[in-house]
């Protein structure tokens, strides 16, 4: 599961990456206009070189060569900077650039590396900045325009930092979903996990106290499973495992609660159920699963049969007390002869 996460989230960071030099190549054609017109064909012939780099960065990414896609970025940038910096001046902002490399230097980094290539950037941005206090541009351009290329270069690094910042947030918030789902879900039969079915139990034993509604419960387990494993093997086990999951879900109400309580055990609340209609939901399951056919599904000529203790929520009772009785009327169905349904009422004092 930890893999297919990775494979989901891996298209998207180069889908992202791609865009970046999609976006980064726009804004060289862009700049090549703008120094063509303004008579700087230097700078002019610089954003030629570019928009070749990130176009070969773009189609390098295409073919997953990230290292090479990665040098010829950084290259560009870094070179981009110095060059503008140093042919029409520090004033021309061309340096914004080099400032979103702090957050990809941070997130994608391991902290030593992260150090060394962030005081490297800081000690280069501080030498383009002392250059330019001590030499003057050697591609001067008017005032004014040197006033829209910096408006210019400010909208784009901002632009850029505005969608890089909505992207990781996208990308931790959709993580953080999903360790939540791995975190509550039973790998094997995609039900709830212990944890969270007592979690969600729990909120409705509270509700059911509240409103005065009854709720019920139910614990199945598997008969003589030993058995199954032994004879058809493991993985056979765990087939037989899935499928009893979906088999017993589809008799249930999409309100009630299923999970898996343990190895071959499953536990399902049925909220607004008193224990009559619950034994009822409960022998509809064991008739379900007893008739059902396995040697068409499994290809083997498979019996599986489940026994069920079933219990009522009685006033102020905990989760625990609650599944205790029914893990009670449980035994009493497996030392009665298995394949069958047990309800046990709450004694009256307790
Ligand atoms: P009973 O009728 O008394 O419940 O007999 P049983 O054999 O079902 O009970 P027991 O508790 O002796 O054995 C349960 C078995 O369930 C043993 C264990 O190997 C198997 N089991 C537990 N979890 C899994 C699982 O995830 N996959 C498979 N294939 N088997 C499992
Ligand atoms: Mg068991
Ligand atoms: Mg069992």
């Amino acid at each position: 599961m930890e893999r297919t996460t990775l494979k989901r989230q891996r298209p998207q960071f180069w889908r992202v990456a791609r865009r970046c030099c999609q976006i980064a190549a726009t804004v060289d054609i862009a700049f090549l206009g703008i120094f063509l017109a303004l008579g700087s064909p230097i700078l002019a012939w610089v954003n030629v070189v570019s928009v070749a780099m990130y176009a070969w960065a773009f189609y390098a990414l295409g073919r997953r060569q990230n290292a090479l896609a990665i040098s010829l970025v950084w290259t560009e940038v870094l070179v981009h900077a110095a060059l503008g910096s140093i042919l029409i001046g520090w004033d021309s902002g061309f340096h914004y650039y080099l400032l979103m490399f702090i957050p990809a230097i941070a997130v994608t980094m391991s902290a030593r590396y992260a150090v060394i290539a962030l005081s490297s950037l800081w000690l280069y941005y501080l030498g383009l900045y002392t250059i330019s206090l001590y030499y003057p541009p050697l591609q001067p351009i008017s005032a004014a325009a040197l006033i829209g290329v910096n408006v210019f270069n400010l909208s784009i690094v901002f632009a850029m930092f505005s969608y890089l910042g909505f992207f990781y947030a996208r990308t931790v918030s959709s993580a953080s979903r999903k360790l939540n789902r791995l975190a509550s879900t039973d790998s094997l039969t995609l039900l709830h996990n212990r944890r969270h079915l007592t979690e969600l139990a729990e909120a409705e034993m509270t509700r059911a106290e509240r409103y005065k509604k009854p709720l019920s419960i139910l614990l199945i387990d598997v008969d003589h499973f030993k058995l199954i494993n032994d004879i058809y093997g493991h993985p056979k086990g765990d087939q037989v495992l899935q499928h009893l999951a979906k088999l017993i879900r589809l008799e249930l109400r999409q309100h009630d609660l299923i999970g898996r309580w343990g190895g071959e055990e499953f536990l399902i609340v049925l909220p607004e159920t008193d224990i009559v209609t619950a034994e009822q939901v409960a022998e509809r399951i064991r008739i379900a699963i007893n008739s059902y056919n396995w040697r068409d599904n499994l290809n083997k000529d498979l019996s599986v049969t489940l026994s069920v203790g079933v219990s009522q929520l009685a006033a102020n009772e905990t989760f625990n007390r609650i599944v205790s009785r029914a893990d009670k009327a449980l035994y009493i169905s497996k030392s009665s002869g298995r394949n069958r349904v047990t309800k046990l009422d709450a004694e009256p004092n307790t």
